[in-house]
């Protein structure tokens, strides 16, 4: 299959956009300009369905909507666009957008930013301790954007190919150091959207290095959601399956951390295929996502999409919480009714899709996951837990905070009972210098 992308620039050829209103294309434009806009032919003719648009979850996800700005934002962009402003201006104008909308707040990467030699190595993030996230330069991009991520303005212009083997050194000298890490998590972008020549110059280096230590390579990735024919027809689509099974060969478990969205990347023929292909390989692959409104903020969304998950060989793994950035504002749900969901979709399906584990914020503490809402001696509270935690000896502590239906993020939430502080507050604050508590990054 041909892969073609659609960008900005050349949109307007997609055959399908010729029937919608052109408010509907406007809004691409110019919601486009400041925020990732990227589709392509297997999306466009597979995925979304061109009679539900505009409410079509598929095509939400992948082509910008008008409500993504908030209305000065949209009028602000919309006047420089219109008054035939030149690719500068246009970028300029963007660029104050993004930056209000902090997308990545400064030093993002800073606390998590291993250390050799003295030097920091920025193509790494090591927070929790069994786990080192790696990503590799060339794997910034992403087969199709999801218009919920904010990852890509930060990952553009870092397309420096040269450094490939060098970065691939370091990391093996990372991991050997380190007999802590049993994990090397592969992310980006995506790194699978990386030729299979490419991707083998950072995995085969950790393989041939014989680490006793590392067990699991993972590679996080949505090339299954967008471009399935990446393990079937692609060029290299062989290559990179014997690369898997070299994995395994090496002794190593090949976890594949698949991104889905909505049942409908589930459907048809290619995606059960590369699935089927990806399996006799012995990876397995795990699943993920956040719960989006307009996207997927329903049970019974979820319950179709985990069984068909479940169905075709994969096993269910995290449901997310929206990030508290970017177009926020379109996506997020509150804390409560994402636990909701997350206990409706529990409750409708049978134990073997019982893996999924969530609501999780991927937040400055760890991983918070929302255990759910009690009344305790009269005092309604959320109750959490960590599934991972910056310090480890946190995972695992339940911990309380005020009931609070309109909480979105953990940096709502204030502890329950009138204590002060959360058991963790004080320990975190010794992590984080205190001028950058307020953000909150991987
Ligand atoms: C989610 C995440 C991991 C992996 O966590 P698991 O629970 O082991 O899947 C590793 N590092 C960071 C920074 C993460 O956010
Ligand atoms: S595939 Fe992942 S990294 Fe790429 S745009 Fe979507 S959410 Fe962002």
């Amino acid at each position: 299959m041909k892969y073609n992308s659609f960008m900005l620039h050349n949109f307007k050829n997609i055959p399908q956009l010729k029937t919608v209103s052109p408010e509907i294309i406007e809004a691409i434009e110019i919601v486009g300009s400041v925020l990732p806009f990227k589709t392509n032919n297997y999306v466009i003719d597979n995925l979304i369905n061109w009679k539900n648009v505009p409410d079509d979850p598929m095509f939400k996800l992948t082509f910008p909507q008008k409500d993504m700005l908030i209305p000065e934002h949209y009028a602000k962009m919309k006047s420089v666009i219109d008054s035939g402003s030149d690719k500068q201006t246009i970028k300029k104008a963007a660029d104050e957008i993004r930056l209000q909308l902090n997308p990545h707040p400064a030093g993002q990467l800073e606390h998590n930013v291993p250390i050799i030699e003295g030097e920091k190595l920025y193509g790494m993030q090591h927070k929790y301790r069994e786990t080192v996230l790696f990503f590799p330069s060339q794997g910034q991009t992403c087969h199709a954007y999801c218009t919920f991520c904010f990852r890509w303005p930060q990952f553009v212009g870092i397309e420096d190919l040269k450094f490939a083997s060098k970065e691939a050194e370091l990391l093996v000298k990372y991991v050997k150091d380190h007999k802590e890490v049993t994990d090397v998590l592969f992310t980006g972008g995506d790194p699978l959207i990386m030729k299979t020549k490419n991707l083998e110059t950072y995995i085969r280096p950790l393989l041939d290095a014989n680490i006793e230590h590392l067990k699991n390579i993972r590679i996080g990735s949505k090339a299954l959601a967008y471009w399935p024919y990446r393990f079937i027809t692609d060029d290299d689509a062989d290559d990179l399956l014997n690369l898997f099974e070299d994995v395994k060969r090496a002794g190593k478990h090949l976890a594949f951390m698949a991104h889905f969205n909505h049942p409908a990347e589930l459907e048809g023929d290619a995606v059960a295929e590369a699935i089927k292909r990806i399996l006799r390989t012995g990876a397995v692959i795990r699943t993920q996502s956040p719960v989006l409104k307009h996207i997927n903020d329903s049970a019974e969304t979820w319950a179709e999409m985990i069984k068909k998950q479940v169905v075709l060989g994969c096993i269910p793994y995290y449901m997310f919480i929206a990030r508290n950035t970017g177009a926020q504002h379109y996506f997020s749900i509150p804390l409560v009714e994402a636990w909701n969901i997350f206990r409706k979709t529990y409750q409708s399906v049978s134990g073997i899709c019982r893996t999924l584990r969530g609501p999780s914020m991927s937040c400055l503490p760890g991983k918070v996951q929302i255990l759910g809402v009690a009344e305790i001696k009269d005092e309604k509270v959320m109750v959490f837990r960590m599934i991972q935690g910056r310090n480890p000896d946190w995972a695992a502590r339940p911990f309380f905070a005020k009931y609070d239906e309109k909480a979105i993020w953990y940096t709502d939430l204030k502890p329950a009972f009138g204590e002060e502080k959360f058991f963790f507050t004080d320990e975190l604050n010794k992590f984080i210098t205190p001028a950058k508590v307020e953000y909150n990054f991987e």
